[in-house]
């Protein structure tokens, strides 16, 4: 037995065997002296050969697949890289869009690496030593698929901190970019990409967007949660006849009324408030006939679920108990941790306290340039309903 590499325990090796590419540190039966972020061979318990992955014996997913076969690790996730930039190609090539997400993680075979695309900037966001360790292979496969402007590192995930490194924010190729000007079907988006939350912009809801701006006609929306005023820019073009936006963050807000000027939106019908959603809430009316709930997760983590649920459930329930009949909601869930089928159970706790009607309409998950391995559905976080309130 090759006495470098990882040895599963007995019975340890089903999860990676069926593809999964997390190694949970009661898995492993020999950890062979190592750096951490080191890339090894993964054997299970009878010496038979399962691929390669990269460890860090201080985290609790102490190893993340690189290669399921003989293919060198680094080789593969280059390989990696070609295909998830490849598997957006088609799907943008008759567009104008010019943001997407290129490279989702584990959904990409690319464990604890994120990459945005901006027009021509790409935003890099690491999540693991082991993947940090790999910067360089990342950046120099990036730099000759797509000869991007500049690459700026955006990784300041609290994961980082369970891996033992440091938040990193900056530029890794080029200068610190500029705010980035973008295009969604149609629409301009100024993205902040060192300023502003997550990458920069919530890709993940491109689709959603869409869905709002084809239900918008005529109605009166409010869009709670509406950071830099995506889903008001897209429920205006779609013909909405007012639309309120909320939010906690006063640049968040200013940013949002900037997207609707920049889009030709300034005329009267539209307001926007610098407030906390649940308090909006209680004060006002909710003279509204299509109300977009998409917070921020609300349990980070596995212990805040119940807290989590409570919030879910009180939003909901303050927008049950006020909107007129016939109202459109579209709510959102991205906590990983809070599953579709939880999250339908806090809506109906919330109709059945409000004493409404509520049905659903449609089902919604992130955007398919999110995509989510069937090996590995931890990566499917998003979840959305489209209800109708009677
Ligand atoms: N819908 C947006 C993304 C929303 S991100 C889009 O498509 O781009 C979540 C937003 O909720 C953030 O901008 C954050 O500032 C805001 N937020 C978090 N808690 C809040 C609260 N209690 N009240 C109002 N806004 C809040």
């Amino acid at each position: 037995m090759d006495d470098s590499a990882v040895v599963l325990l007995p019975g340890k090796d089903k999860a990676v065997r069926s593809r999964h590419p997390w190694i949970f540190s009661g898995a492993v039966s020999r950890l062979p002296p190592l750096e951490p972020g080191e890339i090894r061979s993964v054997l299970a318990a009878d010496g038979s050969f399962l691929g390669s992955a990269y460890f860090n014996p201080q985290a609790s997913i102490i190893g993340r697949m690189l290669a399921f076969d003989r293919t060198p690790p680094l080789d593969a996730l280059r390989a990696a890289l070609r295909r998830a930039v490849a598997l957006r190609r088609p799907f943008f090539a008759g567009t104008a869009d010019t943001a997407c997400r290129l490279v989702n993680g584990e959904g990409d075979d690319c464990p604890g690496l994120i990459v945005d695309r901006y027009a021509d900037v790409l935003v890099l966001q690491i999540s693991t030593l082991g993947m940090e360790r790999l910067k360089d292979v990342v950046l120099a496969e990036l730099e000759s698929l797509l000869a991007p402007r500049s690459i700026y590192e955006k990784s300041n995930l609290p994961s980082r901190r369970e891996e033992g490194i440091p938040s990193r924010e900056g530029p890794l190729r080029g200068a610190a970019p500029e705010p980035v000007t973008i295009l969604e079907d149609g629409m301009t988006i100024l993205v902040d990409v060192a300023a502003g939350q997550k990458t920069g912009f919530y890709l993940d809801q491109r689709e959603m967007r869409r869905l709002a701006r084809t239900l918008a006609p005529g109605r009166r929306v409010l869009n709670a949660f509406s950071y830099t005023g995506a889903f008001t820019v897209a429920v205006l073009a779609g013909g909405a006849a007012a639309a309120d936006s909320v939010d906690a963050s006063a640049k968040a807000v200013a940013a949002a009324r900037a997207n609707c000027l920049r889009n030709g939106f300034a005329s009267g019908g539209l307001g926007f408030f610098e407030a906390d959603v649940f308090e909006f809430l209680r004060r006002e009316s909710l003279d509204y006939d299509l109300i977009i709930l998409d917070p921020p997760a609300f349990a980070k983590h596995k212990s805040e679920v119940v807290a989590a649920c409570r919030g879910y459930k009180d939003l909901h329930r303050l927008v049950f108990e006020k909107a007129p009949e016939g109202a459109l909601i579209m709510t959102f869930s991205c906590s990983r941790f809070v599953d579709e089928k939880l999250f339908g159970q806090v809506v109906f706790q919330a109709a059945l306290e409000a004493g409404r009607r509520v049905r659903v309409l449609q089902r919604h998950r992130q955007a398919f340039d999110h995509p989510v391995s069937v090996y590995h559905p931890e990566s499917d976080y998003l979840k959305g309903l489209v209800l109708h309130v009677g």
